[in-house]
């Protein structure tokens, strides 16, 4: 064994481990963790990031490759944020090499070296400060740039660009004598006076820039239980509109008030431009945005203003969790039931799981919050782990939704609305009220048939139907995004009578035009919504509070306050109760709630009126009669009986290639080795493998094999041992396979 200075570098690569490297030819100090390092890998040179330090390695030192430079001379990361992610490596049995580069920006993946030139500040002249309030009303643009700098001091370019101010807008005051730019420094010693008058602004301007509602008990209740010091989680279940929003602000107010930063999780940031706003309007500091909508230059920035703790507040999606932070206070995952906190391919961990290790390792408070807690978080609840906070009452005047159910069987459907839920639109409308209509399938319809020969259109690549897109005049799969171009001709008969089957939300909008032409119906799904802005157009038109009828998917559900909504009719919940997926009822209780939660915001009360076949299903009457609660107890009782999640901790290994044999075979043997290293039992089940919900998709037969085990530590030790089997036994090529800790997703 060789007694060197030896340095342990996560590169990425496949291979579960970390690679030894000796220092670099030229001499340089001691390389710290958290260091980006340029290495020779293969016949490449790769940038990879250094984990630790050591004397030996297990291989000879003439065997080992020098690190050819190093990038970082300060960590990029910090220890505990390594650690973390390194931890979460393992528990998704992700290499820690992609696992680390992953987390980090893009930019700074390539290898960018963080700019050590500091970003002009700009503040308001002397000329600046002496204008009156509304000293440029024919120019609102620069009106809004005085005002942000006359209330929150010092900004740079890009934090005011953040808040909608364009660089035109800031020459043209800089050209008029009113903006400045903040004096360079000339300070000799490391820390730039920028930062030091940075943080005197901050003093010197407050951290609110509105004053805070004054909270209702339940809501003081939630605000008063929260340490700010040490670990706890705290799951806050209110419906939409209790007020949960504005506990999290002023559970940020108080976290800024000790100097700290906060790290808030959403969805989707841009379908919830108003949370943001929200957010904003409250606090003067820096409130950064990270999520998949931004450039990779805006990333990389936002994640430096988190790290050097300009920004006081971060608001980001899934990957925002690995957000390094100069001083953590508080993490709050809105909507904490969301799917979208597990990433479902790569590196498939939850951000939401990951929270909670993250906040626990800190030792800061960590805030759960949704209507609708998802069964393992109300679990945690129920045993005590998490303290649950409840807000049932909502604020002000808004009252909770009626319910009706509208039995379906034999009725005679008009694009999917029966009668009487036509007459109830007919009846809101002339009353002057907004109607919104769920149904949770994009496009025009779900089957294309021959009504000739009973031809249907399915994707040539996956067992599904291609869903008709009638404004892109294609069909495309669901699946796999191919579109074709719809057939004008039977492929089988060549008869012309092809018939669309079902509805989507273009054929229900349609429909719904037709039957009510004075009314505009709005469409929102993803295909209306993917344009930037289209969601926030969208909004300003349901604001503007004339009567209207919405039509969309969950984009619908997430979040969006619509006070002038009186009627929300869901179409569809059949699907939900007879899926492959266990966790399909949880979800569509999830869904039905959130959508229910839109009526009746504002002064009105709202009605939800529910069409289905099985109006007398014992899930939808405990759901319609008692609440999302006592449905998720009947939900926790049937998993406890089945041994299902959150119960036993599951775990999916997923095989796939273009020979069905192949897949199901890789994972026949894999259950062997599996049930050698730990038979099954009563704790421990194996389950296939089998078929997966999906069969096919993209051309490659999928099967899954399942693991349930009560133990998360020997479910652990398991995967780990079954993933290195796989690493050395080299399954046949043309078989891809992964593993899914804690699935979300059948699929
Ligand atoms: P949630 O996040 O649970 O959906 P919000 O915090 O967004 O709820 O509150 C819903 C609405 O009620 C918002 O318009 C908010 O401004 C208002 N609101 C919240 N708390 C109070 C309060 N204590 N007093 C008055 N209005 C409130
Ligand atoms: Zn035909
Ligand atoms: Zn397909």
């Amino acid at each position: 064994m060789a007694k060197t200075c030896i340095y342990r570098v996560a590169v990425p690569s496949p291979l579960r481990r970390l690679f030894d490297y000796l220092p670099p030819k030229t001499a340089s100090d001691r390389i710290s963790p958290g260091c980006r390092v340029q290495v020779p890998f293969g016949k490449r040179l790769v940038v990879g990031l250094v984990v630790s330090q050591s004397d030996e390695s297990a291989l000879p030192a003439e065997k080992l490759r020098a690190i050819r430079s190093v990038i970082d001379t300060a960590p990029l990361i910090p220890d505990s944020l390594l650690d973390l992610i390194l931890w979460a490596g393992n528990y998704y049995q992700q290499p820690p090499g992609d696992a680390l580069m992953s987390a980090l920006p893009v930019l700074l993946r390539q290898g960018v070296v963080p700019s050590t030139k500091t970003e002009s500040h700009w503040q308001l002249s002397l000329h600046g400060r002496g204008l009156p309030e509304n000293a440029l009303p024919r120019a609102p643009k620069q009106q809004k740039l005085l005002g942000i700098l006359r209330s929150n001091g010092i900004q740079t370019a890009h934090s005011l660009a953040a808040q909608g101010i364009k660089r035109d807008t800031l020459r043209a005051l800089v050209k008029k004598g009113l903006v400045e730019a903040v004096p360079q420094p000339t300070g000799a010693n490391g820390s730039s006076p920028h930062d030091r008058d940075l943080k005197e602004s901050a003093v010197a301007h407050s951290i609110l820039a509105e004053s805070p509602l004054p909270l209702y008990p339940e809501q003081q209740q939630a605000l008063n239980s929260l340490e700010l010091h040490g670990f706890h989680t705290c799951l806050l279940q209110g419906e939409t509109g209790s007020g949960k929003t504005e506990v999290y602000l002023q559970a940020i107010e108080k976290i800024l008030r000790y100097g700290r930063q906060a790290l808030v999780l959403v969805p989707e940031i841009s379908l919830t431009p108003q949370t943001v706003n929200r957010f904003r309007q409250r606090f003067c500091g820096q409130v950064s945005l990270i999520h998949s909508g931004l450039t990779d230059r805006e990333r990389l920035q936002a994640w430096y203003d988190a790290r050097s703790g300009a920004a006081g507040v971060v608001i980001g999606t899934r990957s925002a969790v690995f957000t390094p932070l100069a001083n953590p206070g508080i993490i709050i995952i809105d909507e904490e039931h969301d799917p979208s906190f597990k990433q479902q391919d790569g590196f498939r961990y939850s951000a939401r799981d990951v929270a909670v290790m993250r906040a626990s390792r800190e030792q800061i408070p960590l805030i759960l919050g949704s209507a609708t807690p998802s069964l393992e978080s109300l679990y945690n609840g129920l045993r005590g782990r998490y303290r649950i906070q409840r807000l049932s009452s909502r604020p002000g005047s808004a009252r909770q939704p009626r319910w009706r159910l509208l039995d379906i069987r034999r009725a005679k459907l008009t694009t999917g609305l029966s009668a009487p839920l036509l007459e109830a639109i007919d009846q809101e409308l002339k009353d002057g009220n907004q109607v919104l209509v769920f149904l949770n399938r994009r496009g025009f319809a779900p089957t294309l048939m021959c009504h000739d020969c009973g031809w249907i259109a399915e994707c040539r690549h996956c067992a599904t139907r291609m869903t008709v897109h009638r404004q892109r005049r294609a069909m495309l799969c669901h699946q796999c995004e191919q579109q074709q171009p719809l057939p004008d001709r039977c492929p089988q008969c060549s008869s012309q009578a092809l018939v669309c089957l079902g509805q989507g939300t273009e054929r229900c909008e349609d429909g719904l035009s037709a039957l009510f032409p004075q009314f505009p119906v709005l469409r929102v799904d993803r295909d209306s919504t993917r344009r930037k802005q289209a969601m926030q157009q969208l909004i300003d038109r349901v604001d503007d509070g004339k009567a209207c009828i919405l039509v969309g998917t969950q984009i619908l559900a997430k979040g969006h306050h619509f006070p002038n909504v009186t009627l929300v009719a869901i179409l569809d919940t059949d699907n939900g109760l007879f899926s492959p997926d266990f966790r399909a009822t949880e979800r569509m209780g999830q869904l039905i709630t959130q959508v229910a939660g839109r009526a009746g915001r504002g002064e009105k009360p709202g009605t939800v009126i529910l069409q289905s076949h099985h109006c007398d299903h014992p899930l939808i009457t405990r759901l319609t009669r008692d609440g999302y609660a006592a449905f998720a107890r009947d939900l926790l009782d049937e998993r406890q009986r089945a041994g299902l999640p959150p119960f036993r901790h599951m775990a999916i290994f997923r095989a796939e290639s273009e020979s069905a044999e192949s897949a199901r075979d890789m994972l026949g043997r894999l259950r062997q080795v599996a049930e050698l290293e730990a038979s099954p039992g009563p704790a421990l089940t194996y389950l296939g493998p089998l078929p997966s919900p999906l069969e096919k998709r993209g051309g490659r037969y999928r099967f899954q094999l399942i693991l349930l085990d009560e133990n998360r530590h020997r479910l652990q030790q398991l995967l780990t041992r079954l993933c290195a089997v796989l690493d050395n036994d080299k399954p046949p090529r043309q078989v891809r396979w992964s593993v899914d800790v804690d699935s979300q997703d059948m699929v």
